[in-house]
């Protein structure tokens, strides 16, 4: 792919240069770096090498190339481009070509710890697909937005009180019942008004009352939790409209979004946008039966959540079996749809759900700030502990527990949805592919390009492609060079993140009255 070198991108790099050299730097200019690593003498060195060596020009194209991923795939190989109807090779492309002599290419990394940058372009790409099955667009038919949705949220039951932030700034836990401390001395009573940034939130009040080994088995379970959840939900829907359950397709069908989300606790949440659509058809987002509207459908997924029950092996002989179910906390909101009638104060806003899952979906246990405490160390301490035991015992189910320990036993995506959900990750990356393609072509001929205008083409499915791309790559390694690279990449990307922002506010300062308005 050519790409013309961005010199926003030269501009953010040399943006960052005050945190690297603050003492030869004026003082106003070392400023919002306060996001960067910090940076160790040998690092400074390097950077400063970086700037000066004959390699830097090559380097900062193909950071631009990579949209200033912070851990690259090097590759090493060619391919060439065919035209399908012809068999005539239209352009060739080598990694040889390159500067550096290998193609750099993005890590594609969900999580922002990982890469700020990938993490960024996937929560973007997140935020499209989900607002495409709330409102319709990239593909998915405009009228998708008045099928009924609700945005589900389900949670875990306790395994023992944990410090927790209370409506109204009330005290963490005020009542001791009749015995003011536990079997272990601690007391039963937290009299705090705990801070959001408050290190003992999600500690449990008492580590040795906690059921340390119930979570754990819950977490691993959670997926097939979820499972019977979409399960419920279709006979509960099939009975509502009385039709056998294994011929609800016939009328109407149900789609989903869903997010894990880890509470302080360690255990996860899901979030998820839950659709009910008309009989299934090829193409998908079938107008939606009369005969259920949204507060009828958020009723339904409350009473399907609320009936789940999956009965597990114990760890071991030792260990009893459990019957597992979601907690109390359950929570069914209608999202709001400029089409729909039946909005109520509760409602949430596409731009609302489709950020907030968008958001959850790049984090991950480690990105939780508070992972490396007492009660998450001895939750993956349990983990491990208790696939030696499942081990022993023979009990497979557990088996790969210890594996998922970094994970606190949680073994699911992260992010998932029904096929009919939406448009593809795939096909929004697919899609960009081809327009970066088009933007080189179009700057190198000098012509306008209506990106807009070609939406529906480039979403398009692999089998209209004109073009096949035959490549030969091999591997060469992951991560740049330098550690001085790593962190220009990281704070190239933070900075180019700034100037969206602002760029984003001055059009918002511009044009306050323009805003989209939709007709139909
Ligand atoms: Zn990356
Ligand atoms: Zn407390
Ligand atoms: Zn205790």
């Amino acid at each position: 792919m050519v790409e013309p070198v961005s010199t926003q991108t030269r501009s953010h790099v040399a943006a960052t240069l005050p945190h690297f050299f603050p003492d030869v730097l004026p003082e106003h200019l070392v400023q919002g770096c306060s996001d960067l690593p910090p940076v160790t003498a040998m690092t400074r060195q390097q950077v400063s090498d970086l700037l000066v060596s004959p390699t830097f020009d090559a380097w900062s194209e193909a950071l631009v190339r990579v949209g200033n991923c912070a851990h690259p795939i090097r590759l090493r190989g060619r391919s060439e481009t065919v035209d399908t109807a012809t068999g005539e090779i239209v352009s060739t492309y080598s990694s040889e070509q390159q500067p550096l002599g290998v193609t750099h290419v993005r890590c594609g990394n969900r999580r922002a710890s990982e890469c700020p940058s990938c993490s960024r372009l996937y929560a973007a790409d997140m935020f499209q697909l989900i607002r495409a099955g709330v409102a319709g667009g990239k593909t998915v038919p405009e009228s998708v937005a008045q099928n009924p949705l609700v945005f589900v949220t389900l949670t875990a039951p306790s395994f023992g009180p944990v410090h927790g932030q209370r409506d109204g700034g009330r005290r963490c836990h005020s009542h001791a019942g009749n015995h003011p401390t536990c079997a272990h001395g601690r007391p039963r009573t937290c009299l705090a008004s705990h801070a959001e940034d408050d290190p003992a939130l999600g500690q449990p009040m008492c580590g040795d009352c906690y059921d340390y080994a119930s979570q754990l088995v819950w977490q691993w379970w959670a997926p097939d939790l979820w499972r019977r959840f979409t399960i419920a939900l279709h006979r509960l829907l099939a009975k509502h409209m009385g039709v056998p359950a294994n011929r609800l397709a016939q009328v109407a069908t149900v789609q989903y979004a869903k997010v894990a989300e880890y509470q302080l606790r360690g255990v996860v949440h899901f979030h998820a946008l839950v659709r009910l659509d008309g009989p299934r058809t090829p193409d998908g987002f079938a107008t939606a039966p009369r005969s259920i509207d949204v507060a009828r459908l958020a009723d339904l997924a409350r009473v399907a959540a609320s009936t789940v029950r999956l009965k597990v092996p114990g760890i071991d002989p030792a260990d009893a079996s459990r019957i597992l179910a979601f907690g109390r906390q359950l929570d069914a909101r209608p999202v709001r749809s400029s089409r729909r009638t039946d909005d109520t104060d509760r409602a949430l806003t596409p731009e609302q759900v489709a950020g907030y899952l968008a958001k959850y979906a790049t984090k991950s246990a480690t990105d939780t700030g508070a992972t490396d405490n007492a009660h998450h160390r001895r939750l993956r301490a349990t983990a491990r502990a208790l696939a030696i035991r499942a081990d022993a015992a023979g009990e497979e189910s557990y088996e790969l527990l210890g594996k998922w320990a970094h994970m606190l036993g949680f073994r699911g995506h992260f992010a998932s949805k029904s096929r009919r959900y939406s448009v593809t990750l795939g096909a929004l990356r697919r899609a960009r592919r081809r327009a970066q393609t088009l933007i080189a072509q179009s700057r190198a001929e000098g012509r306008p390009l209506d990106l807009a205008a070609l939406e529906a083409d480039l979403l398009a499915e692999d089998d209209t492609e004109t073009t096949l791309v035959i490549g030969n790559w091999h591997y060469v390694g992951s991560g740049w060079d330098t550690e001085a690279e790593r962190v220009l990449a990281i704070a190239a990307a933070a900075r180019a993140r700034e100037y969206a922002q602002w760029r984003a506010q001055q059009r918002n300062r511009i044009g306050p009255k323009r805003h989209i308005v939709r007709r139909g």
